[in-house]
């Protein structure tokens, strides 16, 4: 299995084909071993166009859609950004690899433990990682430039939109349990958020203090 090969491929067929043009972001898909970031069984799936089982319940977002919502973040390179949801740990290793500084926040204590190893093993030393309820954000840190939430949500968590900076970006898939629209919130001088709607989107579900409760 050549998984440089495959790599490529995906970014060709999957990314570019699909209309992503940022190129900071295909670099950042073109060199993240997205296959280290699944569970060993399924490295030869890692990439194919779909999101994967990561154990505990969770996936790992399909590659188009974490090269679509990393686009839709505008990055330069400065920011420090808030990623509700580290799962894998896949999203923040491409974050990581375009802004300053990434702080991601997952609830589950076991995918934390698995995904800090592989920051750790890949030296991604821009990565800040806790465990807790994302949705109440991380407020020591903020603001952000930038606030990714890859979990379905059933609003933009208020806590979010406060610690989202003047002109920073929030990109949020909202919806019901099963069905989301993916939201990009850019957030004005008055403060008030100014919203767009992307592509429609299936994410598991944001589970919070203003999310979801745990079924
Ligand atoms: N970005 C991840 C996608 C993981 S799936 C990746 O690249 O692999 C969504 C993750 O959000 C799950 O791991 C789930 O446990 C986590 N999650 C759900 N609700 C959360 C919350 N309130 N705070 C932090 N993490 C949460």
């Amino acid at each position: 299995m050549n998984f440089d090969i495959s790599r490529k491929r995906m970014v060709d067929t999957q990314i570019i084909a699909r209309g992503v043009k940022d190129q900071r972001v295909i670099d950042a898909m073109l060199k993240t071993p997205r296959h280290l970031f699944v569970q060993e069984a399924m490295a030869a799936q890692a990439y194919n166009d779909t999101s994967l089982p990561i154990g505990e319940k969770q996936t790992i977002s399909q590659p188009y859609i974490v090269a679509l919502m990393t686009e839709l973040l505008e990055l330069q390179g400065s920011e420090r950004v808030l990623e509700i949801g580290t799962g894998s740990g896949y999203q923040a290793a491409v974050l990581s690899c375009l802004v300053k500084r990434v702080y991601t926040v997952e609830r589950i204590p076991q995918l934390a433990t698995r995904a800090r190893k592989l920051f750790d093993l890949l030296g991604l030393t821009n990565i800040a990682m806790k465990i807790d309820d994302g949705t109440l954000g991380w407020s020591s840190e903020a603001p952000f430039e930038a606030i990714i939430v890859t979990a379905g949500a059933p609003l933009v968590p208020e806590e979010l939109a406060v610690q989202l900076a003047v002109g920073g970006r929030m990109v949020i898939p909202v919806g019901d349990r099963i069905n989301q629209e993916l939201i990009k919130l850019v957030k004005q001088e008055d403060g008030s958020l100014v919203s767009e709607q992307s592509v429609k989107c299936r994410f598991v579900n944001l589970i919070g203090k203003s999310g979801w409760q745990e079924l």
